[in-house]
């Protein structure tokens, strides 16, 4: 695993490629927010930008929510996966938002956790991004970054990742950082294809190397 030193290097490195990395997604209120984290399910940051204007034009408070059949929501979000069990999970969520949180959306993990479609991960982002509170959500690109530049251990699960993730990096550096790791996956660490060849963490990267190997042999 990376010491210390090299984390630092890496993080470093990363705040020098994208500065001003942030959330991708549009919105403009904590329930767009958790609304669009939660459309983003399996679905790209774009394909949830090209739903949500029109969505959040029609659908303001949690009552809005409710007060259409299932099926005009489903007909706002019908061209990104998974659109029915989504446009179930907000009316599920805009409930919960009126029964238990004066329709509001929480500020704590487990009243984030406690509503439909919300997960650990989607928690985090909320949390960071809506409310400021430090929090590190593992999505798939901080996962395999932090797996390829051994931050942590191949076999750790999400939660491990996200741990280890809180020990290594200091607290206040989780939000930015958590953007960081994604923008660093999302376009130059990719699933395929890394830029290993141009990358200044090269000489600390295990995985990097190994992919340079297979690269030089085909
Ligand atoms: Fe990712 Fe390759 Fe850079 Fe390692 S060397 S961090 S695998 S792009």
């Amino acid at each position: 695993m990376l010491n210390k030193k090299e984390i630092r290097r890496s993080l470093d490195v990363m705040a020098k490629m994208y500065p001003d990395a942030t959330i991708e997604l549009n919105f403009s209120n904590p329930l767009e927010l958790v609304i669009a984290v939660l459309l983003s399910a399996q679905t790209t940051d774009i394909n949830v930008n090209r739903v949500t204007p029109g969505l959040f034009k029609e659908f303001k408070t949690p009552e809005d929510y409710l007060s259409v059949p299932v099926e005009v929501i489903e007909d706002h979000i019908k061209s990104i996966g998974l659109f029915r069990t989504k446009a179930k999970n907000i009316q599920k969520l805009a409930q919960t938002l009126i029964d238990d949180f004066d329709g509001e959306v929480p500020r704590t993990r487990e009243g984030l956790e406690s509503l439909a479609g919300v997960g650990r991960k989607t928690a985090n982002v909320v949390l960071s991004v809506g409310f400021g509170i430090p929090a590190i959500a593992v999505d798939t690109h901080v996962e395999r970054v932090a797996k390829r530049l051994a931050f942590c251990r191949w076999k750790d699960n999400v939660r491990q990742v996200e741990e280890t993730l809180m020990k290594k990096i200091p607290k206040e550096e989780w939000s930015v950082t958590h953007h960081r790791l994604i923008f660093f996956g999302r376009y130059h660490c990719k699933a395929r294809n890394p830029e290993c060849p141009s990358c200044e963490l090269l000489d600390i990267c295990r995985e990097g190397k190994k992919i340079m190997k297979k690269r030089q042999v085909k």
